[in-house]
């Protein structure tokens, strides 16, 4: 057990199908985040929830309804060895957290994942109620009351779960919302020892880190302030703090957002691809108006997967025989991967026929080879409406005629839960079936049921082609297309989220239809691009005549498709990232903050309160902008700035001031000024010029902007404020 190191926090764990507490992309990445830490031994412990009866198993009945089977899990099974957690006297360890008015008892599993253990919390222990034993049954209930019970038994209750097991976590890391509950508790902690709230509050961020996965607000979770004020009403004074100061953590919009108060709790914030962090940025921008979305603190690492976990084991033994001896352990080493090339192209071949008649087998899909055929494109993910399963479907007759060729057949393999709660994703599965049994489909298009890990491995590693066809931008970065491409699986995708990076044109198929225009002319635009890539390239290319039957130029993009994605998206170079990026500033910084009895950490508390409290009276006026043109040489000319400045109380050295401006694309520029002048106390005339010949200075676009700054702080914006000329 690691006494210190990280706390991962996650509502679900995908580390096995043998093990159930998982509903999709978000579950997977965080198992194989472990495995990862595992391997590369980053000191990691994992904190989730035992849910009793899973996510559910789906069924699909004769008329293409959706059937939700809640079996209890069988811990016998699972592959990774699983304990009950107990105390000094051999006793069942419990945890004891508050909801409303009474004490709900947690019992806990410890997972053991090589050197890293996960640590799941479960309410079904005699000491509860029915009802309470029953809290932790099931993954994602649409009930909001089950809902916060299960976030404040993960958060809080994790968090006292690591104290009874006397772990001292030196880094928090949030794995999306749901667990935000922690800083609350963490926070309790503190006061009770007599630090005050703002103090406690720098404390705990200073030591936490949030990674966000949703990138839309829809998805975030949110609970109403009546809500929160029944299950906390008695919580909020323990904080050391009045019930507004700890609802404007999160308070956003007349409710309580779980994003929101993660971001308000931790020192760092990442979104999971690039275009991910970009897409956050903008949500956040409209959190905060007065902030532009380039300067929002939010950075980006891309998620992976855990090669060992989806690799087939055909293909690990053709690595192990052609790559370098310790691929397995240098898997983020591009020259490693580049012996996939040296692989004969009818062993790679060989590789995957077997990957795909081992799906057709296990899967049982009533789908038989002949020659070379048929071409098997597979689709399978959460059905979320967003993920667009009915794009491909957009023009049925044209679709019917690229399947049914004769002589170069097309086959669809389909797969996926819908939420229960979730009507439309659930008649997306049935107009599938439907579709799958007219004629013009039939024997063409499949649907496999109770998608889990074990399904999904067999589809990432048997299928040709591994199709997606999210609306952009909303996935957020996607990984089943990473465990594709692994296995020579090839990607034919929306370039959205983790696609957006790692195509390069040369190693799968980007469906690039005009992004812009509303909802409906996105889905006809990318669905008359995928039509033409499936006519015009895709198929062709899978049954162009070659003297052998090995379809050389398919093996060769499968090569490249390997060489180039496997040593970038998978967890190695992920945790890698996380680590340096993350764990070890954070790491550094709480300590920092939390020494000498929290000097730091009182220093930036006091200094925040008064820079809020002083910031309604910074007045940034006369604000001029003149463009000289005749400096003597052609070509250069001199900007300058300046503007008047009222900072009130606050000290001009504990300011930024700056003149700020889009470029008129994307991209912002800023040119610092400095006090030239002070006419009274706390006025100040600012001054600065800039001789970049490359921007437009465009008095429209300009504007001068007075920022808090501290050498404590970790970006730039942290306190969110920002006073901008009145213009
Ligand atoms: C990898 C995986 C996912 C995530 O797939 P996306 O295409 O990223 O949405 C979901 N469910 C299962 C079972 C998976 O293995």
């Amino acid at each position: 057990m690691q006494k210190r190191g990280i706390a991962y926090f996650s509502a679900e764990f995908g580390l096995d199908e043998s093990l159930p507490i998982y509903s999709g992309g978000l579950g997977i990445l965080a198992g194989d985040h472990i495995k990862a830490a595992a391997d590369r031994n980053v000191p990691l412990t994992g904190v989730g929830i035992f849910y009793g009866r899973g996510y559910f198993q789906q069924r699909i009945d004769e008329g293409g309804r959706q059937q939700h089977l809640y079996p209890e899990v069988n811990l016998e099974a699972s592959v990774y060895p699983v304990q009950l957690v107990r105390d000094d006297h051999n006793q069942p360890l419990l945890i004891e957290v508050p909801l409303i008015n009474r004490i709900v008892y947690a019992k806990a599993l410890a997972v053991q994942v090589g050197t890293v253990t996960v640590y799941l919390l479960h309410t079904d222990v005699e000491a509860n109620s029915e009802a309470d034993r029953r809290l932790t049954d099931n993954l994602y209930p649409s009930n909001q009351e089950v809902r916060i019970s299960q976030e404040i038994l993960l958060g809080i209750g994790g968090t006292r779960l690591l104290a009874a097991l006397g772990i001292q976590p030196e880094v928090w890391h949030m794995n999306e919302g749901h667990c935000a509950f922690l800083a609350f508790e963490r926070i309790r902690v503190l006061s009770a020892q007599g630090v005050p709230f703002e103090t406690a509050l720098e404390t705990v961020k200073a030591s936490t880190v949030f990674t966000t996965h949703t990138p839309v607000p829809a998805g975030h979770d949110v609970f109403s302030i009546d809500m929160m004020d029944r299950y906390f009403g008695e919580f909020y004074w323990q904080l050391g703090a009045d019930r507004e100061r700890v609802l404007s953590l999160g308070q956003m919009g007349g409710a309580f957002n779980m994003t929101r108060l993660a971001v308000s709790t931790a020192s760092k914030v990442n979104g999971v691809s690039k275009l991910h962090g970009e897409v956050t940025r903008e949500l956040f921008h409209h959190w905060m108006r007065h902030i532009p979305k380039q300067d929002i603190p939010v950075d980006y690492i891309t998620n992976g997967i855990h090669i060992e976990t989806w690799l087939a084991a055909g293909m690990k033994e053709l690595f192990d025989r052609h790559l370098p001896a310790d691929w397995t352990t240098s898997t983020t080493n591009p020259k490693v991967w580049d012996a996939v090339r040296n692989i004969p192209s009818k062993e790679l071949w060989e590789g995957h026929q077997l990957a795909k008649a081992d799906m057709f087998d296990e899967l049982e899909l009533p789908i038989h080879s002949t020659g070379r055929g048929p071409l098997v494109i597979g689709f399978a993910r959460r059905f979320a409406t967003y993920k667009r399963a009915l794009l491909i479907f957009s023009d049925p007759q044209r679709l019917a005629c690229i399947l049914g060729d004769p002589h170069r057949p097309v086959c669809l393999i389909f797969a996926g839960k819908a939420h229960p709660a979730d009507g439309p994703g659930q008649n997306m599965i049935r107009q599938i079936v439907e579709l799958s049994r007219e004629d013009r489909f039939k024997g063409r298009v499949h649907i496999v049921e109770n998608y889990a890990m074990d399904k999904a491995k067999k589809l990432v590693q048997g299928v040709d082609v591994w199709l997606n066809t999210p609306t952009k931008p909303m996935e957020a970065s996607g990984t089943s297309g990473q465990k594709a491409a692994v296995n020579g699986v090839l990607n034919c995708s929306v370039l959205d989220g983790w696609w957006a990076e790692g195509y390069n044109g040369r190693n799968g198929w980007a469906i690039e239809g005009n992004q812009d225009g509303d909802h409906d002319t996105q889905t006809n635009q990318d669905s008359e691009a995928l039509y033409r890539l499936l006519e015009d390239e895709i198929i062709p290319l899978y049954y162009k005549q070659d003297e052998e039957s090995v379809p050389m130029e398919w093996v060769s993009l499968m090569k490249e498709s390997i060489c180039s994605l496997a040593p970038a998206f998978n967890t190695h170079r992920m945790i890698n990232d996380y680590w340096h990026k993350v764990y070890v500033p954070a790491m550094t910084r709480g300590k920092q903050f939390a020494s000498d009895h929290f000097e730091v950490a009182s220093r930036v508390a006091a200094y925040k309160q008064f820079i809020r409290s002083n910031w309604s009276r910074v007045l940034v006026s006369n604000v001029e902008i003149v463009t000289d043109n005749h400096s003597g040489r052609i070509g250069l000319h001199k900007t300058s700035f300046r503007a008047e400045i009222d900072l009130g109380a606050i000290w001009h050295k504990d300011v930024r001031v700056e003149a700020v401006g889009s470029d008129g694309r994307e991209g912002i520029w800023r040119v610092k000024l400095e006090p030239v002048q002070q006419s009274a106390r706390g006025k100040f005339v600012y001054e600065g010029a800039s001789f970049d010949t490359s921007i437009n200075f465009w008095k429209a676009n300009v504007n001068v902007r007075v920022t808090p700054i501290s050498p404590d702080f970790e970006s730039k914006f942290e306190l969110e404020l920002a006073a901008w000329g009145i213009q």
